[in-house]
């Protein structure tokens, strides 16, 4: 049994018989041609064949993995026709009389290179999409057509790197993980593996594929990243009691898949999903939610050595919006201080940080911080349906002080002929009591509420979230907490807004009941929990008198 360790880009499992994904493309050799013109028309027509192929795999990906996911080979096409791509090409063929699948070899070697040395990772891996059409076009000059290797039954594909349209040409029904040597959780085709619902290891490394042959067993855990090849009798039972659980949760999503969350007596209300990252996405739409309830945004600047650019957060921020196609994702501002610190930000020694410069006290500290995030988040607004949520709030001059930052960055797009969506909603966090306590002042200033019960318990009961040893004297179901969620739900409504919960206390099914009787109409919880959460919902009856 030999142990590989990579980066999990879809948390699943699966055990089987290797295939290793061989690429045909032909050796690309310097040749010299006489006819020009006549090489010229090679190139056009296999561009022409290659776009043709891209235009396939597109309508392909778009009923596998949806629009947004399917839009890299829009952007295919679009990279194909890039006029210096082109124009780069052709040069070479006239001035040097070369050989197309030259001229196309060595533009995509220098194109890959000017990607790959730039500083942002997220044109770093653009540096294999140029590779994927160019290689492309190769094989359409040499009538190349690719094999998987895929023959009968299904096996786990592993290979040096997989392109994009590679990945979505694979048979899916025929691949129960990808393993690459390379490749970066960035490239698309992590972003596809992850939504195509395919166990999916990344960069194990290139020894892995000196090891492996056709037909040896091996166990791909997307979910640690390991893999595992000839695992050993324990291994394999370990793995097989792992996959029951799975199979029995996804026994329960078969079942409650599509369903409504509806109590009995017919209360709907909605039930979200909470992540730290746009690589959570997957499973967010595996898990049903009708929604993102809250999306902690710090991890973004945690994950950094540095701020994140607005380019930088713009592009994460669209990439949850598109992915989640129209259904509503709340983007909670940087939340960062007490236990989530960023060296970058030089936080000063306190001696209680959890009472001290944290998430929005910090934002209003340092406005370029926040204004950033701000920008970005605005921009990307446009791209599907978003609330901004803002965190730790106390007092009503916090809030009075935010949402005039938030006029002045949307004055600033206006004024730049920037679009943002008039529809972004705003609210805040319910996470202290003295937010619950004036909740009715700060109700009307808002579209939404959400309580984050993580907090709320630590700071109401006074008990540090923390530390283990004071456990017994912090009831998370505490009659304090209790009245509070209660008192803030009836400030909401009293003023027409919505309010849910996004702290851990929203997937303690105990208390779905009590959260419905109080009025919630939203509660956020990990994806692994939502369909639990909605089963519970659809056997509650609230015309019980308890
Ligand atoms: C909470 O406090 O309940 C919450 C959701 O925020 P976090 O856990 O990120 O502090
Ligand atoms: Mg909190």
């Amino acid at each position: 049994m030999t142990t590989f360790k990579g980066k999990g880009v879809y948390s699943a499992a699966a055990m089987g018989r290797i295939r290793v994904f061989r690429r045909q493309g032909a050796q690309v050799r310097r040749q010299k041609i006489t006819d020009t013109a006549a090489e010229l028309l090679r190139f056009e027509k296999a561009k022409a064949e290659a776009i043709a192929q891209l235009r396939k795999i597109y309508e392909k990906a778009l009923r596998e993995v949806g629009e947004a996911n399917a839009a890299i080979f829009d952007i295919h096409i679009m990279m194909t026709e890039d006029e210096d791509y082109n124009e780069a090409i052709t040069e070479m063929i006239k001035s040097q009389s070369v050989n197309a699948e030259y001229a196309v070899a060595v533009t995509a070697d220098n194109f890959a290179e000017i990607f790959a040395s730039m500083d942002d990772p997220y044109m770093q891996a653009r540096a294999a999409d140029v590779h994927d059409i160019s290689n492309r076009i190769i094989d359409c000059l040499t009538g190349n057509r690719g094999d998987s290797g895929i023959t009968d039954g299904k096996v786990i594909i592993c290979a040096d790197d997989l392109a994009p349209s590679e990945t979505v040409s694979l048979d899916k029904s025929k691949v129960l993980a990808f393993v690459t040597a390379h490749g970066s959780s960035n490239s698309h085709t992590a972003i596809l593996a992850r939504n195509m619902n395919i166990p999916a290891i990344i960069g194990v490394g290139e020894d892995f594929l000196d090891i492996i042959n056709d037909g040896d067993t091996a166990i791909a855990d997307g979910s640690t990243g390991e893999f595992i090849l000839n695992p050993d009798d324990e291994t394999v039972l370990n793995y097989e009691r792992r996959q029951q659980e799975e199979a029995e949760k996804k026994e329960l999503l078969r079942k409650l898949k599509g369903k409504e969350n509806i109590t009995k007596d017919g209360r709907k209300i909605d039930i979200f999903a909470n992540i730290g990252s746009a690589d959570n996405i997957g499973a967010v739409l595996l898990s049903d939610a009708g929604g993102i309830g809250l999306f902690r945004s710090e991890f973004l600047y945690l994950e950094s050595s540095d701020y994140p650019t607005e380019e930088e957060q713009f592009r994460v921020y669209k990439r949850v919006l598109e992915s989640m196609a129209g259904k509503k994702v709340i983007i909670r501002t940087l939340d960062i201080g007490a236990d989530k610190q960023a060296a970058y930000f030089n936080p000063e020694k306190e001696e209680n940080p959890a009472l001290g410069v944290r998430a929005i006290r910090l934002c209003l500290n340092r406005p370029e911080i926040f204004r950033t995030q701000l920008r970005a988040l605005y921009r990307a607004s446009v791209f599907g349906r978003l609330g901004i949520m803002f965190p730790m709030i106390t007092s009503v001059w916090e809030l009075q002080e935010i949402l005039e930052l938030c006029r002045e960055v949307k004055a600033e797009l206006s004024a730049d002929g920037t679009e943002y969506s008039g529809d972004t909603e705003t609210g805040i966090m319910i996470e202290t009591p003295a937010a619950a306590l004036i909740s009715d002042r700060l109700a009307p200033m808002v579209d939404f509420f959400s309580v984050g019960t993580n907090d709320l318990i630590q700071y109401t009961l006074a008990c540090d979230r923390q530390n283990p040893k004071i456990e017994r004297f912090c009831d998370p179901k505490h009659e304090a907490v209790m009245r509070l969620i209660k008192f803030s739900a009836e400030n909401a409504h009293k003023h027409g807004k919505w309010i849910g919960i996004c702290g851990e206390l929203a997937a303690d099914t105990e208390l779905t009941e009590d959260f419905l009787r109080m009025g919630i109409d939203e509660l956020s919880v990990s994806p692994s929990f939502v369909l639990k959460v909605r089963e519970k919902v659809r056997n509650t009856d609230l015309a019980n008198k308890r």
